[in-house]
């Protein structure tokens, strides 16, 4: 991390990527593929408005390149007593030029296929990718897979996608903890499948015991290059469901430490209207089971999916399987808004069924109203916003 007078601060990985530039008091958050989201307020006399954009290939480049000079003039200023990590992190930092930033993205590219989305504590984690795209497709709100054919990686294929994540990120991987075993639900694959892909993780990221006490896990970690903490993936609530408990038993004892599911509505008329399969009562099964065996939960709803129509039915029968599935410490809930531009199917049935859009102030309200039932504090699951539009890896 390099700050220069007040305002500018600017954060790299050890092989000297940007990933957090503030200018000015804006937030440039820089992903693996070279994009970048800038993010602030704008104050009109008293008043700031919070605002977000997405750079263009040049704005972004042109921002990673001011903070690389910057680091370019601390190295040229540094003391001669300065030690000698300084100059060496620098060195690298500076080396990453457009053109070597630009060849690190296209790497980037390579080795990954359309990464959609990851749970909000999983920004930094190392994504894995046993599977490509969704094998669903076709809830009406998403399109986050869309034109991605979903396939399950062969093991071959996937020790050699597991090789060349690990090479990629090299020295950068300390900023890394966790493994996310992508992509929309690659926890739905069959089990003689699945398990040998999750035992490879494991032998290229190898696992740190969870039950270590702070100072000894932070040892461990440091000692042992891409060392992580645990693994986490999505998993639909209706093939989820169907997995027995020895099953997540095997699952846990490989490592797997969270998974997440979108309940999105404990309306069954609201699932159906969003074309998601299965039942809400899947995933409080799924929930159940993966306590069973001592996996967390992710659980994500949806704020303003049904509009008008069905809001008191969703806020309420939400709230009611939340609460049924009896959630706790080192569980999280998601709240994502919906995004009613995302995939103009939704607008189409929205507009046949003629549901209303929820007015901002409705919308805040369901918010809270979906997780009213939540038990709060230490006891209770961590509560957080899911904004699809801020996702950045
Ligand atoms: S919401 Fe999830 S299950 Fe539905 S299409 Fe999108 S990724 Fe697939």
């Amino acid at each position: 991390m390099l700050a220069v007078g007040d305002h500018d601060v600017s954060s790299w990985d050890l092989g000297g990527r940007p990933y957090a530039l503030v200018r000015d008091g804006v937030t440039h958050r820089r992903g693996l593929d070279g994009g970048m989201l800038a993010k602030g307020r704008r104050w009109r006399g008293e008043v700031a408005t919070p605002f977000r954009r997405r750079l263009d290939a040049t704005a972004a480049a042109e921002v990673a390149e001011e903070a690389r000079r910057e680091a370019e003039a601390a190295l040229r200023a540094l003391p001669a007593d300065a030690p000698a990590e300084a100059a060496e992190r620098l060195r690298t930092v500076v080396a990453m030029d457009a053109a070597a930033l630009a060849g690190d993205a296209a790497r980037f590219r390579e080795i990954y296929s359309p990464l959609g989305i990851l749970p909000p504590d999983q920004y930094l984690a190392i994504v894995v990718q046993a599977t490509d795209g969704c094998s669903w497709n076709q809830c009406r709100f998403c399109s986050l897979y869309a034109g991605v054919a979903f396939r399950v990686r062969e093991e071959a294929e996937f020790r050699a996608h597991l090789h060349a994540v690990r090479d990629y990120l090299g020295p950068a991987l300390p900023l890394r903890r966790s493994v996310f075993v992508g992509a929309a639900n690659a926890l739905c694959v069959a089990r003689a499948r699945l398990e040998p892909l999750l035992r490879a993780v494991g032998e290229v990221f190898p696992l740190v015991d969870a039950a270590l006490p702070a100072a000894e896990r932070r040892a461990a970690l440091a000692a042992t290059p891409g060392a992580v903490t645990g693994l986490h993936a999505f998993v639909d609530a209706w093939t989820g469901e169907r997995k027995e408990i020895d099953e997540w038993r095997a699952y846990a004892a490989l490592g797997l430490r969270r998974v997440y599911v979108g309940l999105e509505t404990g309306d069954p008329a609201l699932l159906e209207f969003l074309a998601k399969p299965g039942d809400p009562g899947d995933a409080v099964a799924l929930v159940e089971s993966l306590h069973a065996a001592g996996i967390a939960a992710g659980v994500i709803v949806m704020a303003g999916a049904g509009g008008r129509r069905f809001a008191a039915a969703h806020a309420e029968r939400t709230a009611d399987v939340l609460a049924r599935m009896q959630l706790r410490a080192g569980d999280l809930v998601y709240v994502s808004d919906l995004l009613p531009g995302q995939n103009p199917a939704y607008a189409r049935a929205a507009g046949d069924a003629g549901v209303e859009p929820l007015t901002g102030d409705e919308l805040a309200a369901q918010r809270a109203a979906l997780t009213a039932g939540l038990a709060r504090g230490p006891a209770g699951p961590k509560l957080a916003r899911y904004d699809l539009d801020e996702f950045v890896y």
